[in-house]
């Protein structure tokens, strides 16, 4: 029984972007969860991110500030009717989106944009 037994019990947490080691709590490490803004997003970049409800079911999903901002964009643009967005900004938001967060996607954009 040596001291640091506890540290070989308790299973390290990594990073599922990069694998680095982090603290527990977290499933993304900082840096990774800092995810540069697109040079194609002109929309506004949050440094925090949120909770996302789906609107049938309520079931939360959270989303990284990267993936906030590009939510709110691609919400944003899909209630303005007149919107002066281009569509291809729009369209690659989604791409965007659906790469990095599938299931938020399939439950939180897909009901608004269809
Ligand atoms: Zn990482």
């Amino acid at each position: 029984m040596g001291i640091f037994d506890f540290l070989k019990k308790s299973k390290p947490n990594k990073c599922k972007e990069c694998g680095d080691f982090i603290q527990s709590e977290f499933e993304i490490c900082f840096e990774c969860n800092k995810v540069k803004k697109p040079k194609w997003f002109d929309g506004k970049w949050y440094d925090e991110g949120a909770d996302v409800t789906n609107p049938y079911t309520f079931k939360k999903y959270k989303l990284s500030p990267a993936e906030l901002s590009i939510y709110d964009f691609i919400i944003g643009s899909s209630m303005s009717v007149n919107s002066e967005e281009p569509d291809k900004i729009v369209e690659k938001a989604i791409e965007w989106f659906k790469e990095k967060n599938p299931e938020a996607y399939t439950n939180c954009v897909l009901p608004y944009i269809t």
